[in-house]
């Protein structure tokens, strides 16, 4: 690519995760991800088409739609598993739709965290940039990664440095972020009422436990939104605080979340894993929300701590129960501000932009 012209308007392939439909939730993050980052490359003028399982809807983004059985969930396997394939998997046929139209784009962005992508990738010709959305979490997948990593240089994006320590192959990693958002799709809220929240897939890695303790000691009342993708998980936690003063709105579009989300004072994130990044950190802030979360993973490379929130040890009920106390003094403008700078859609665009600029360099210097 000559370095004085414009760049290119690029022909991108986004391949969605295999582990359910957009807008279902069961996809996590990675669905509002995929939303983001296509209408953002779009409004630049690159051209985007997404392959995802039958019965994804993302508004006015056009999909491919692909039959076959959904993939398990990485998290909830154990770190000797094997790579298991359904009889039908629709991992597979998106990945041979995706061989059989690829030379009509320019390059593949690949969400999937599953072995076959990772497989695949030198039996493509066009570069894929892998988004890795977990940390480490199976064995075979990290090796599969780790062969890209070495073979194809540049090629595996992580959302946080602390995600990327997870990996032995931490140093091939690049760091392109975890998402951005609209500013204009979130309203800010200056003057909240004395409620909190807690968002995400209800599913034990999240520890929404902790979060239903600390509002059953403190007596204030917690809103929780999001999948429930674990329902025994949720009746234990409901067993176990028959008094806690929670309120389950169910799993909201974001107009809905925000709406609901927007008057909390604070938001608790109370992840037991190392969360790769956590949309709903930057969801909240740019509605002028704190967040208190563990100082783990990706929520503490997004929070400041004392400014946008407060980082509190890793586990500690108490230490939740601490921050909560301090909410007053953050200045909730300061939360907007963050995610209108350095999380803010555009933001993000230009660092995912420029990282497929390098992939393309770099397979034309070849
Ligand atoms: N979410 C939603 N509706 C809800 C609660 C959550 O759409 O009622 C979405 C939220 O916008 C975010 C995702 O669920 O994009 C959770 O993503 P996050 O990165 O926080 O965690 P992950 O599920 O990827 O571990």
């Amino acid at each position: 690519m000559n370095s004085r012209s414009a760049p290119p308007k690029l022909k991108i392939l986004i391949l969605s995760t295999p582990v359910g439909a957009l807008g279902s939730g069961l996809g996590g993050g990675v669905e509002l991800t995929i939303a983001n980052l296509a209408r953002e490359l779009r409004s630049r003028g690159h051209a985007i088409d997404i392959i995802a399982p039958t019965g994804s809807e993302l508004g006015d983004l056009s999909i491919i739609q692909i039959p076959g059985e959904l993939q398990l969930t990485a998290q909830t396997q154990e770190q000797a598993a094997s790579i298991v394939m359904p009889g039908d998997p629709v991992l597979a046929n998106m990945w041979a739709k995706a061989r059989s139209i690829e030379h009509h784009y320019d390059i593949i962005f690949n969400t999937a965290f599953d072995w076959l992508p990772f497989y695949l990738t030198p039996f493509f010709d066009r570069p894929i940039a892998h988004f890795v959305s977990m940390g480490s979490q199976i064995a075979a997948i990290d090796l599969a990664i780790n062969r890209v990593a070495i073979d194809f240089p540049g090629t595996i994006g992580v959302c946080t440095r602390t995600q990327a320590e997870t990996f032995s192959f931490a140093d091939l990693c690049c760091v392109v972020g975890g998402n951005g958002v609209d500013p204009a799709v979130y309203d800010y809220c200056e003057t909240p009422e004395d409620s909190l929240a807690w968002l995400g897939r209800i599913s034990p890695e999240k520890a929404l436990e902790d979060a239903v303790a600390a509002a059953d000691r403190t007596g204030i009342k917690l809103k929780i939104m999001g999948k429930i993708q674990d329902p025994l998980y949720w009746d234990k936690i409901q067993r176990d605080y028959p008094h806690a003063p929670i309120e389950y709105l169910g799993f909201l579009p974001t107009h809905e979340l925000q709406q609901s989300l927007r008057t909390c004072r604070g938001m608790l994130m109370t992840p037991r894993w190392v969360e790769a990044f956590g949309n709903v950190a930057i969801e909240a802030l740019a509605c002028g929300v704190p967040i208190i979360a563990y100082r783990r993973g990706g929520p503490a490379e997004i929070i400041t701590d004392g400014k946008t929130g407060f980082l509190v040890e890793p586990d500690s009920v108490e230490g939740l129960i601490a921050a909560i106390d301090r909410l007053d003094e953050i200045d909730r403008a300061d939360c907007r501000h963050a995610a209108e700078t350095v999380f803010s859609q555009s933001a993000w665009g230009n660092l995912v932009e420029s990282w497929f600029y390098q992939l393309l360099d770099r397979k034309h210097a070849k």
